[in-house]
């Protein structure tokens, strides 16, 4: 199939788009200033831990506009299993390989919906010993956070809507859409809750 017959199926499944690339781009611009300002002071520089798979794209973007020393490291949850988007339970399936400790940590991740992932992966950081955790993210959807958990750096907050595109999946598909994007509903037809979310 040619490539632009390709990219006319995956636009025929959005229903519209929620954040453009140029929008995105420019907000991480500006998060990447803010996190800059607050580790400049720090010159051995820190350790980016990110969550796979669905921060990958706002990491590669995000790093390349930090001008500050860092080693990366990633570690993966599964939540979302298959064609699903209600969350299951998180089991760790890409376990963090790097010594935190006494090293200042950025935890990036693309989104925070109940906060469970975020929570997970700043406890098991903590009992590391690291010299401080901070996190950050792209997207979050105020009201959905359980507790009180607030990210140190937020890109966009959003309304309860499923999401996809810029790293953001469904069944594993539309990570590469450039754009942060909400599908048509008749796509969830095998997950209701998702037709309500998404409309
Ligand atoms: P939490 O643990 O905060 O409930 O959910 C965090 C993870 O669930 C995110 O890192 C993301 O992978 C997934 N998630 C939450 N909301 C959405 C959404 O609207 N769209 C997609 N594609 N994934 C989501
Ligand atoms: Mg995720």
């Amino acid at each position: 199939m040619p490539r632009t017959d390709i990219i006319a199926t995956m636009q025929a499944d959005i229903e519209r788009v929620l954040i453009s690339r140029r929008q995105i781009a420019a907000r991480v611009g500006e998060l990447a200033d803010q996190i800059s300002g607050r580790y400049a002071q720090y010159p051995e520089g820190l350790v980016i831990v990110s969550v796979l798979a669905g921060a990958m794209v706002f990491l590669a973007d995000l790093i390349r506009h930090l001008p500050l020393r860092m080693r990366i490291a990633l570690v993966g949850f599964s939540s979302y299993p298959g064609p699903a988007t209600e969350a299951g339970d998180l089991t760790c399936v890409c376990p963090l390989d790097i010594d935190v400790e006494r090293r200042h940590v950025l935890v990036v991740d693309d989104i925070l919906d109940t906060g469970r992932t975020l929570r997970r992966v700043v406890s098991d950081l903590r009992r590391m010993k690291p010299a401080s955790v901070r996190t950050c993210v792209l997207l979050r959807k105020p009201g959905k956070t359980e507790g009180d958990f607030e990210p140190d750096f937020v890109g966009f907050d959003i309304e309860d809507v499923f999401v996809v595109g810029y790293g953001l999946d469904y069944d594993d598909q539309y990570r590469n859409w450039p754009d942060l994007v909400v599908l048509k509903p008749e796509l969830y037809g095998a997950s209701p809750a998702a037709c309500d979310r998404a409309s």
